[in-house]
């Protein structure tokens, strides 16, 4: 058993880092308002070393460089934004864990949204836990959420990335068209007898889906609609390595007052959905607007702003792709040193960092940092 409770930042809760304190804001199914993006992006303005804001595969926003000051401010103008969706309610009260959602679909807002807000404050709900919320498409069921609902016909429930038999048989079972409802029961089933876990996986989705079904939680989904956006509608664009800059930040809230809503999403990408005609080429000198040899990168925060790491990591990459020697079919995840924090799951090659300033590949097949 666990001596500590998780030490995921939030937006009170931060990381000491050696550039100063780093705060993690996590929004609703990706959602930011462009007041809230503003906000981030002027206290990028300030951050130590000019650091970007930076997007994470749990699809959350980080602003890193502050001082401790300059993270209250900018949690309590967050908290006063407002909205359906806000980063921090009216009450500075933010999300404790990640709530992900299909980027292109109307029709995971609100479920999204009633899960953020009955978990909105708690402290018993551990940082580590990922809650998804997919359209039917299957685009963030990969990420082997905790809880994940389906929506569809009926909606179904997953743990630990696999499907259940719920809502499919049971005494119990009785119709619902709640899917919101269906995932909080099964957030209470798994506090209810985590212990000290912070993942669904470490007790077993079968000591969840007992609680769930002791304590009568069990339900059947009607048909809920899935409002996919036509492609047409939407458009995806990708921060190298998930670095949004100021005047990027500022770009996409200026495209989000004209109308466009904005979705971050695990991917580390940007959705606009219903967004201008000419909404491309006003990001084109910002980020990746169309196919990209960042799309298979990664990279920790390497030198200078991690004091272990051998190498300005982001720099030589960026030589490389420059080049031609990066960015491929496969995966890779370059890092500064062997902890290799930022490792994805799945297949993925490694490009390591070592002491006499070269790198070494290392091609694995699954999650290994801890
Ligand atoms: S992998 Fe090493 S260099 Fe990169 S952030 Fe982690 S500790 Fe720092």
């Amino acid at each position: 058993m666990r001596a500590r409770a998780d030490a995921c930042p939030g937006a009170w809760r931060r990381h000491d880092a050696a550039d100063g304190a780093l705060a993690r804001f996590r929004p609703v199914g990706g959602a930011i308002a462009p007041a809230e993006l503003r906000l981030l992006a002027d206290a990028s303005d300030t951050a130590a070393d000019a650091a970007p804001l930076e997007l994470t595969s749990r699809g959350s926003w980080q602003v890193r460089g502050l001082t401790v000051k300059g993270a209250d401010d900018l949690a309590a103008a967050l908290a006063a934004v407002g909205g359906p969706a806000p980063l921090l309610d009216d009450q500075g009260r933010d999300v404790p864990c990640s709530v992900v959602a299909s980027p292109r679909s109307r029709a995971v807002d609100a479920p999204a949204r009633a899960i953020a807000d009955a978990l909105r404050g708690r402290t018993d709900v551990p940082g580590r836990l990922l809650v998804a919320v997919d359209d039917g498409t299957g685009d963030v069921l990969g990420l082997d959420a905790d809880v994940a609902v389906v929506l569809g016909t009926p909606a179904r429930l997953h743990l630990a990335g696999a499907p259940t038999d719920i809502p499919a048989a049971g005494p119990t079972a009785g119709p619902t068209a709640d899917p919101a409802g269906l995932a909080l029961a099964a957030i209470e089933a798994f506090l209810a007898v985590r212990g000290d876990a912070w993942r669904v996986a470490e007790v077993g989705a079968a000591a969840v889906l007992g609680a769930l079904r002791t304590r009568e939680q069990k339900r059947v989904l009607e048909h809920a609609e899935v409002l996919t956006c036509a492609e047409r509608t939407c458009v995806e664009v990708l921060p190298r390595l998930g670095e949004v800059t100021p005047a990027a930040a500022r770009v996409l809230a200026d495209l989000g007052d004209e109308g466009a809503a904005l979705r971050v999403t695990p991917w580390r990408t940007v959705v606009l959905r219903d967004p201008p005609d000419d909404a491309r080429e006003r990001l084109a000198a910002h980020v990746e607007t169309g196919p990209s040899r960042w799309a298979s990168l990664s990279a920790c925060v390497g030198a200078p702003r991690c004091a272990k790491s051998h190498t300005d990591v982001r720099g030589d990459l960026a030589r490389a792709v420059a080049t031609g020697r990066a960015g491929g079919l496969l995966h890779a995840h370059w890092v500064g040193c062997a902890r290799a924090c930022g490792t994805p799951a799945g297949p993925v090659a490694v490009v390591e960092g070592t002491p006499g300033g070269t790198y070494r590949t290392i091609v694995r097949t699954g999650r290994v940092s801890g």
